[in-house]
């Protein structure tokens, strides 16, 4: 088996996902580490494009899968049409994102050729010539190190978003277009928005099993990982209600919006604005944390932010530790202040 090393690219409603470039960055430094070839596969539409930006990030060749079939959001084409390739090639690794799409894929596609998975892993190198990931344990308090067992089958590389850094260097790929399959004729269907954060309607979303209002914030329809700027809110916020507070001043600053676990669990807010160890990874360039403690969980998905700043009024909350710009005091109070100063500055 030759030393290749893959990327699973992500196509969203025709637009390539950010982690796509990330897996394929990686994917051309590592198979240069192993003496490997790179590639990237790209199902979807649009792929003639996507191939161009995968192939700037220094992937030798993509396989380019056209077809209305993967359009609506089907698992088996992509898996069909992936496990065809592997078979056929036999690459070492394929990265794929721990994200909703990579989850659901490369598990089915483990399932279908018995292939060894990893997912939730935060970084990847090649010592000896082994792959040695680093994966989150003990609820986030460690990290350990782990690697495959065994040669011969194609192992299968679950990277959380941004785990690796996207790196242009002005690359072109080889396409190979690959045709797509047909569609199956019993297929598990999902409904509703899948790979897409789905902030389209603001609004009340409904109950929470435990009588929560869940509502829909209408501040921004960015992908919270992509987002440059980032409010979150926790349980300080007090309620949903509080979150529009924290929505005003997103809505001021252009930012996305996120949250803490606590206020997710409590129903004031959709889980897909969880920022942590079992929410999302972001690396924005300002991270504004409000209400918030600070729990090494949370950390473990905003952490590597560029600034951060905490609004807090316990002066020992341990964002505090390890915030670039901290503020003591009531965020009733100050909230309100920093928006409309945002606000006027902005003009
Ligand atoms: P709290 O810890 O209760 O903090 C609220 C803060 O608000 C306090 O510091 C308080 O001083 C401040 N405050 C209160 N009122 C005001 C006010 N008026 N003005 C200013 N400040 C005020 N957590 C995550 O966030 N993301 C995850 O992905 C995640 N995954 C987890 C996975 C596991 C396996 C486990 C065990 C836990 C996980 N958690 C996660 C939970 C985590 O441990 C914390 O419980 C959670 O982050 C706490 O959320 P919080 O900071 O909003 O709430």
């Amino acid at each position: 088996m030759a030393n290749d090393v893959w990327a699973l690219a992500e196509i969203n409603n025709g637009k390539l996902a950010g982690i796509s470039l990330q897996l394929a960055s990686k994917a051309a430094e590592l198979a240069g580490q192993l003496g490997g070839s790179s590639a990237a596969v790209a199902l979807g539409t649009n792929t003639q494009a996507a191939a161009q930006d995968l192939g700037d990030c220094g992937v030798k060749t993509v396989y380019a899968s056209e077809g209305a079939v993967y359009d609506e959001y089907l698992a088996q084409p992509h898996v069909e049409a992936l496990a065809g390739l592997i078979q056929q090639h036999q690459p070492s690794l394929l990265l794929f994102g721990a994200t909703n799409y990579g989850r659901d894929v490369a598990a089915r596609l483990a399932a279908r050729l018995g292939l060894g998975m990893e997912y939730n892993v935060g970084d990847v190198a090649v010592e000896g010539g082994q792959i040695i990931m680093s994966v989150s344990a003990f609820g986030g308090a460690q990290q350990v190190k782990a690697t495959f067992k065994g040669d011969g089958a194609t192992r299968l590389l679950g990277a959380r978003q941004n785990a690796f850094p996207t790196t242009r260097v002005g690359g072109s790929a080889t396409v190979e277009n690959v045709a797509a399959p047909a569609a199956p004729a019993q297929g598990a269907k999902l409904t509703g928005p899948f790979g897409t954060e789905g902030a389209s309607g603001a609004g009340h979303l409904g109950k929470a099993p435990d009588g929560h209002d869940i509502w829909q914030p209408a501040v921004t329809t960015a992908k919270l990982e992509e987002a440059q700027i980032i409010v979150s809110g926790g349980r300080g916020v007090g309620g949903p209600e509080g979150f529009q507070q924290i929505e005003a001043l997103a809505s001021a600053l252009g930012a996305s919006m996120g949250a803490s676990r606590a206020a997710v669990d409590a129903g004031w807010i959709p889980y897909e604005r969880q920022v942590g160890q079992t929410g999302k990874t972001v690396k924005p360039t300002v991270y504004i944390a409000i209400g918030i403690s600070g729990a090494v969980q949370h950390k473990a998905g905003m952490g590597t932010s560029g600034l951060i700043i905490a609004i807090n009024k316990d002066k020992d909350a341990p964002i505090f530790g390890f915030c670039d710009l901290g503020v003591v005091g009531d965020l009733n109070v100050i909230v309100p202040q920093l928006t409309a100063l945002v606000k006027q500055r902005k003009g």
